[in-house]
């Protein structure tokens, strides 16, 4: 039997505690899970930083990946049900489209990364354009699976990921305002850090979800559900991936990654702390390989072996970050962003370099996007009874009280000596220092 149609004599689950299973039949599915790309991405945290703040957050891309997939298999099964196309352009599903969008969302993760963000700030990589050279370089397993379908097949699923594949049904169930990729991950994260707020009614949202010509719309009658989504994803925006504390843990992270690159760069024979699996990436001269090398676990022992280097900053991030002690933060706002010089030279002062102590950090470029309506994406749109479409915020004013309310601040990034010194510290040093700094952040000049 053609290999793109070939049934397990037995479809296969994997127990999942959002979902409760994963089914697989496709044997393509079952592929592509056992390739080396993909099982590396149980190595590989879902969260970063913020298992350091709600600790019970320890999943991985792996099961996210599956999630995806699962919701993915969940809607078109609806759909072929409930709204098959009888003739090509009626803006029904067409089934044929079933295995590509079932790759596509079991894929769409495939390319990150180890502390994604957080790496491809000080290293230059894109985990966009290496998910689609994993799917299409004729190196990986991967993408040997996929030719097996058909020799177009694999950039057939990477159009799909990048959004250019011609099917608008198929581009939105992965990837619009409410998709596979964001359902899951909200229901995922939520489950897993532990909160009560961030869940929706999943089942609900894919029995009102239907297809129309232009892609993916809702019907009427679910409005509340859909509401109660966008309300859940505002709230865990707000209260788990923008919390300052990972925050913080992500700034120490990027100044231990940077300290690194500067010493290694000159010096890639420092004996056995020598980071060897990251040296492509500090002469910036890297390949897919190399990339596929790296997880969580190679970056954390490395981050271990770090601790004693001679050299002092070096070794002091890295305890930072593994005995997770944060810096502390404030809020600024325009009017006393101009104080922060004045603090970072008073920080030095007392000797820390502000280029490995301090940051300014704005969540609103956090690569999670909130609900903004308008901002160059399509709005989530429901069907009237006669047919007709609407957009969600000009019906809910639930949605459109929240709407363009994005989700962010900006804080100063600061040693906790600053805010209370321990009796540890030789406070002497720098009391002066200090008591200026304080004033400066302790009279509501910057707190705000
Ligand atoms: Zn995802």
């Amino acid at each position: 039997m053609e290999y793109a149609k070939r049934q397990l004599k037995r479809e296969k689950v994997f127990r999942d505690s959002v979902h409760n299973y994963v089914y697989v039949k496709y044997q393509v599915i079952l592929d592509l899970i056992n390739t080396t790309e993909f099982q590396r991405l149980r190595r590989i945290h879902q969260l970063g930083t913020t298992s350091l703040v709600f600790h019970t957050a320890e999943h991985t891309r792996f099961g996210h990946s599956l999630g995806v997939y699962e919701i993915t298999r969940r809607i078109t099964e609806s759909f072929q049900k409930n709204f098959p196309s009888r003739h090509p352009g009626d803006g029904l599903w067409d089934n044929s489209e079933e295995l590509v969008a079932l790759c596509a969302a079991l894929l769409h993760d495939i390319g990150h990364g180890a502390y994604s963000h957080t790496f491809e700030h000080i290293f230059g990589t894109d985990h966009e354009a290496i998910t689609r050279q994993i799917i299409t370089s004729p190196d990986t397993e991967i993408n040997a699976v996929l030719r097996r379908v058909s020799p177009e097949f694999p950039e057939k699923v990477a159009s799909v990921i990048s959004k250019t594949y011609p099917n608008k049904q198929v581009v939105e169930m992965i990837s619009s305002q409410l998709d596979a990729d964001r359902m899951d991950y909200l229901l995922r994260d939520a489950y897993n850090t532990g909160v009560k707020y961030g869940t929706f009614d999943l089942s609900r949202i894919l029995e009102v979800m239907r297809p129309y010509k232009n892609g993916i719309c809702f019907e009427m009658s679910g409005m509340h559900a859909v509401e109660d989504y966008v309300v859940s994803r505002f709230q865990m925006y707000q209260q788990v991936y923008f919390h300052p504390v990972s925050r913080a843990m992500e700034v120490g992270l990027n100044r231990l990654l940077l300290r690194s690159k500067e010493i290694f760069s000159d010096n890639p024979n420092a004996g056995a702390q020598t980071p060897y699996l990251l040296l492509p990436f500090f002469k910036q001269d890297f390949n897919l390989d190399d990339y596929l090398q790296l997880d969580d676990g190679v970056l954390n022992t490395y981050f271990i072996h770090w601790k004693r280097y001679p050299d002092k900053i070096l070794s002091d991030l890295a305890t930072r970050f593994i005995d997770r002690k944060p810096l502390k933060s404030v809020r600024f706002d325009e009017t006393t962003k101009p104080l922060i010089p004045k603090l970072n030279k008073l920080i030095e002062q007392a000797g820390f370099n502000p280029r490995y102590y301090t940051a300014t950090d704005n969540s609103y470029d956090l690569p999670y996007d909130a609900y903004t309506p308008g901002k160059n994406k399509k709005e989530i749109e429901l069907m009237q009874p006669d047919g007709t479409l609407v957009a969600l915020s000009t019906v809910s004013p639930l949605v459109a009280a929240i709407a363009d309310k994005t989700a962010g601040d900006n804080r100063y990034f600061f040693p906790k000596v600053f805010l209370k010194p321990s009796s540890k510290d030789n406070v002497d040093l720098f009391q002066s220092q200090y008591d200026a700094f304080k004033k400066h952040i302790l009279n509501d000049k910057l707190i705000n």
